[in-house]
């Protein structure tokens, strides 16, 4: 393998190279068929047996009750912006939302097409700097939807709400398998594979037994209902096989280095490493997000000015460590540090960013 850069995007974002390595290696000949895992057939034993382990490593490495169902789908989390509320909606009953920014607006924006939405708390107010944790859902609510991660902004919720019987639906697309959770809060869980599980082109779907009910006593579109994909083991159309299959091998790789205790305790470190330089440099970095509601996976923060930001990033680039400009509806800096990215790439951007102040200001 040449050489890897440290690579911060949002996502697509890195993958751990054990997994690759392995791809690689049975790409020509996946288990002796003489095939790749592209070529064969989404119903051979072998594809069945990838699907299958895939599946039961995210059970044993997310603790998942019995009673939740794993789906291996398509369309990204955007799909799922429309596929919850059409699944999950309730004649006369809202659909509750807390806007956290980007990410969460543009699901509500989707439910709207669907029946009443109640944006029951936003931090609009404070341009989505933080997480609002006082606000009511009321009893009445067909779901409560966060998402615990904003990826653009760098917001996250590290404890989630507790509606009580209203069920809690979470797009956890940047956050995913990268802390522990407790199963007794969640109704429904959807991440879009691409920044800490795999390759993008798979969506995981954990859904709650009743909520698969739920949406059953719908009468959906064939393709749209939760019930479809549990009842055909997310084997309904042709799956999206080489995804699945990458996923299966970092999930393999992260139950290997010792699961979510291992993976939350190191992410904490690597976020840590990177607030702690921002807060120690004076103000010459700025963090945009209150201390609080501070993402470990998106760090987002802020220069003396744009002309710095941009020739940061270059200086960055040059030394191997890609992808750290913001998205490009907020500006300033974003170093995204999923699971795959190594303590070791978080100490060479902050050594950067340090000799980088000193030059600079
Ligand atoms: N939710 C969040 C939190 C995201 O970060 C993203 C993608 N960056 C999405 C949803 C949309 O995901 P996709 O591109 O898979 O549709």
């Amino acid at each position: 393998m040449g050489k890897r850069v440290y690579n911060f995007y949002a996502g697509p974002a890195t993958l751990p190279v054990r997994a690759l390595k392995e791809a690689k290696r049975e790409l020509l000949d996946f288990y002796g068929t003489g095939m790749s895992v592209c070529e064969i057939s989404h119903r051979a034993k072998e594809f069945q047996a990838v699907i299958d382990e895939a599946t039961a490593l995210l059970k044993e490495i997310y603790a998942l009750p019995p009673h939740f169902h794993v789906l291996w789908l398509q369309g990204g989390a955007s799909t799922q912006f429309f596929h919850v509320p059409w699944n999950l909606g309730l004649e006369g009953k809202p659909m509750a939302y807390v806007n956290t920014g980007s990410w969460a607006s543009a699901a509500i924006k989707e439910a709207r097409f669907f029946g009443e939405v109640k944006v029951v708390a936003s931090s609009e107010d404070a341009d989505f700097s933080y997480i609002p944790r006082e606000f009511e859902v009321g009893p009445d609510a067909s779901y409560l939807h966060i998402t615990s991660n904003e990826t653009i902004g760098g917001v996250e919720w590290i404890e989630f709400p507790d509606p009580g019987n209203v069920p809690l639906v979470v797009d956890a697309s940047s956050d995913f398998l990268s802390h522990p959770i407790d199963w007794t809060r969640i109704g429904l869980l959807y991440a879009g594979a691409q920044k800490n599980l795999g390759p993008a082109g798979v969506t995981v779907v954990i859904a709650r037994n009743d909520l698969v009910e739920r949406a059953r006593a719908k009468k959906l579109p064939t393709m749209v209902s939760y019930a479809t994909h549990v009842d055909k083991g997310s084997m309904h159309n042709t799956p999206p096989c080489f995804a699945i299959y990458l996923s299966m091998l970092a999930l393999r790789d992260l139950k290997e280095k010792g699961g979510l205790g291992y993976i939350e305790k190191l992410n904490k470190k690597k976020s840590k490493l990177l607030y702690r330089l921002i807060d120690g440099s004076n103000g010459f970095y700025k963090g945009v997000v209150r201390p609080d509601s501070r993402s470990r996976m998106n760090v987002t923060f802020r220069l003396p000015s744009e002309d710095l930001e941009t020739a940061c990033v270059a200086e960055a680039k040059a030394r191997g460590l890609i992808g750290l400009k913001g998205h490009r509806s907020v500006g300033g800096m974003r170093a995204s540090l999923y699971n795959a990215m190594p303590l070791k790439g978080v100490k060479a951007l902050a050594a950067l960013l340090r000799e980088f102040q000193l030059a600079n200001s």
